[in-house]
């Protein structure tokens, strides 16, 4: 089968096109590199079933080439990179999921959305079912990312039930793993080239917050399964195995046996509080949970990053 990825050059579109280029699949990543890394896919410079096309989905794109599936992961997605490209984030998943869905529906492909936790906001149950509408702020900071992912979802759904296009939606919750960006400004990068450097673990707020994060290798295969489903409404991807922030620091502190000190920084504004997946759906529907425990997956994106850091020990 022949996929458009868009996004391919980042951290999970990049694991994806490995997966599928490793089952003989033909891929086309489109990406503008704007927080995706041409090094992610560098390795499929050779391979005949691999091309890369540097471009920005926010604006239309012909391809002459048959696809079957349009696969939409381009967006920046660290609060930190939103938070500057605000309305880049705005367009590629309002514009670029309308020009994606129309490439799609132009080459009678199915179309598969990479959305997010996020579009439940600072939830206010936990877990976090599929059936939970959320708790977003439209005009906080966040809310160029939740809103323009909610507004995806939305336009996703109309494609569906509209034109019978073949849709499928994932929502993806916090994932890690070797490719994500050292400077992204995530927790889990943060803690990680902080320890190796022995520089200040930087905890927001108190700490109490927190996460459940689930390695890059689980949401590939949950994403996999999904496609190989006829089901059309949103499904989580998450590890329910829920941590504070301060415990992941401490946890990636004594992995890294760095010398680190703890420090407070002020709480970002509209900081979800609690973030923790309901699988339920998951794990009946596409008969998946998540296989990598956290300390396993921390020890390999150590590896990953000690590789690729300047250490100053
Ligand atoms: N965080 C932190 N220190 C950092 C980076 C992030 O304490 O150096 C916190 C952040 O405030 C949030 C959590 O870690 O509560 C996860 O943040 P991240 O940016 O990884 O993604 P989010 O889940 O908020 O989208």
């Amino acid at each position: 089968m022949k996929y458009v990825i868009t996004g391919g050059a980042g951290f999970i579109g990049s694991h994806l096109v490995d997966r599928l280029l490793s089952q003989n699949h033909q891929v086309i990543v489109l990406d503008n590199l704007i927080t995706g890394n041409s090094a992610n896919i560098s390795q499929h410079s050779d391979n005949a079933n691999f091309k890369f096309i540097n471009h920005n989905v926010s604006n239309p794109i012909t391809l002459d080439d048959e696809i079957d599936w349009v696969v939409h992961f381009a967006s920046p997605a660290s609060p930190v990179d939103y938070l500057q490209l605000t309305i880049e984030t705005l367009k590629v998943n309002s514009l670029g999921t309308h020009n994606m869905l129309g490439l799609a529906r132009a080459k009678n492909a199915k179309y598969f959305l990479a959305s997010t936790s996020e579009v439940y906001g600072d939830p206010e149950i936990h877990p976090q079912p599929e059936t939970y509408w959320g708790h977003v702020n439209p005009i906080g900071p966040r809310g160029v990312y939740d809103e323009a992912k909610r507004f995806a979802e939305a336009l996703t759904m109309a494609y569906h039930n509209k034109h019978a296009l073949d849709t499928r939606i994932v929502r993806i919750f916090n994932c890690y793993g070797p490719r994500l960006r050292i400077k992204d400004g995530r927790v889990v990068s943060n803690f990680i080239s902080q320890a190796l450097n022995n520089e200040p673990l930087t905890v927001y707020g108190d700490g109490s917050q927190t996460r459940s994060f689930q390695y890059i290798s689980d949401l590939v295969e949950g994403i996999v399964r999904l496609m190989g489903t006829e089901y059309h409404e949103p499904v989580n991807i998450g590890n329910p195995q829920e941590k504070t922030v301060l415990e992941l620091a401490h946890l990636i502190k004594d992995l890294t046996e760095s010398k680190s000190e703890i420090i407070v920084k002020p709480l970002p504004i509209d900081d979800p509080k609690r973030r923790l997946p309901d699988i339920t759906l998951a794990k009946k529907l596409l008969n998946w949970s998540p296989q990598k425990d956290l300390i396993a997956g921390l020890t390999e994106t150590i590896a990953w990053y000690q590789e690729r850091l300047v250490v100053n020990r």
